[in-house]
């Protein structure tokens, strides 16, 4: 599953699901871009990692959910290193509430970052994948984007729009050598759950037939693996990493 001489961006890969695709690709030998747009520190850090793994990895801030931002951005990475392989649509928010007390901000805030950030992203960067005749783009969706949640609205249907994203520019890029699939994390063990309070924890997990959460490590080898050359005839597919919590 070798990825050296390819470059790597993930978005959000400071933290989470992100830190351990980016510790993934890199140890296969891709040079990793590690995305952030608050924690600079943490990207540090995970650079660090990267490269006391022994692998490549520099840090680069900007919010996905910012048309110019991300042009600008991709367009200086594919200056600095003459291509672009490997995208993964990782970065996520929840402002979850009830649908009833749902103001516009937390919608527009969980739909610009969670749908159109992978939107703004892949139109980016499938100019350098098309340019290569290679690439490998992998969307982290979620199991609420199959189940749908009471309080996530605005996230179940940000996840939602990604399958139907991921399907379609897959079948727009299916001849160029570039795949487009996705990976559906169930509930996993990172900041992004770890303020839920004791009842809705044990709730969730007594909904997940293996009765655990998973780890960032396990949705980052199926979203690794979906990057790699061994992948090549899968596109358009979600691979869903949940324990069981939902058999799509
Ligand atoms: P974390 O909250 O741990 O990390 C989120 C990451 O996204 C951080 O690196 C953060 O950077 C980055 N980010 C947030 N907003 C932006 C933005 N506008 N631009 C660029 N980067 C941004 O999340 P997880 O690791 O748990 O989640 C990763 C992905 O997996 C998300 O898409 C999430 O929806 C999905 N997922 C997670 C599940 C879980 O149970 N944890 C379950 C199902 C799906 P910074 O620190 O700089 O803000």
């Amino acid at each position: 599953m070798s990825l050296s001489e390819r470059v790597a961006l993930v978005t959000g890969g400071s933290r989470g699901i992100g830190r351990a695709i980016c510790l993934r690709l890199a140890a296969m030998g891709a040079k990793v871009y590690v995305n952030y747009v608050a924690g600079a520190g943490a990207a540090d850090e995970t650079v660090a990692m990267v490269n006391r793994a022994g692998g490549a990895a520099e840090s680069i801030g900007f919010d996905v959910a910012d048309s110019a931002a991300v042009k600008a951005a991709i367009s200086t990475l594919v200056k600095d290193t003459g291509r672009l392989d490997i995208l993964v649509n990782n970065a996520g928010i929840t402002r979850d509430i009830l649908m009833m007390k749902m103001k516009d901000e937390a919608w527009d805030a969980v739909i610009d970052t969670n749908l159109k950030g992978a939107f703004v992203c892949i139109r980016e960067a499938m100019r350098p994948m098309m340019k290569g005749r290679w690439g490998r783009i992998v969307n982290i969706g979620s199991v609420i984007g199959f189940s749908g949640n009471a309080g996530q609205v605005n996230y179940a249907a940000a996840k939602a729009g990604l399958v139907g994203l991921t399907r379609s520019v897959a079948r727009e890029l299916a001849g160029r050598g570039i795949t487009v699939n996705g990976v559906a994390p169930g509930y996993i063990d990172t900041d992004m759950t770890s303020g839920l309070n004791d009842e809705i924890k044990t709730a969730i997990i007594a909904r997940v037939p293996m009765a655990r959460m998973g780890s960032a490590e396990d949705v980052a080898a199926a979203a690794a693996w979906l990057a790699s050359p061994e992948a090549a005839y899968v596109t358009g597919q979600f691979i869903h990493v949940n324990g069981g919590m939902f058999m799509g």
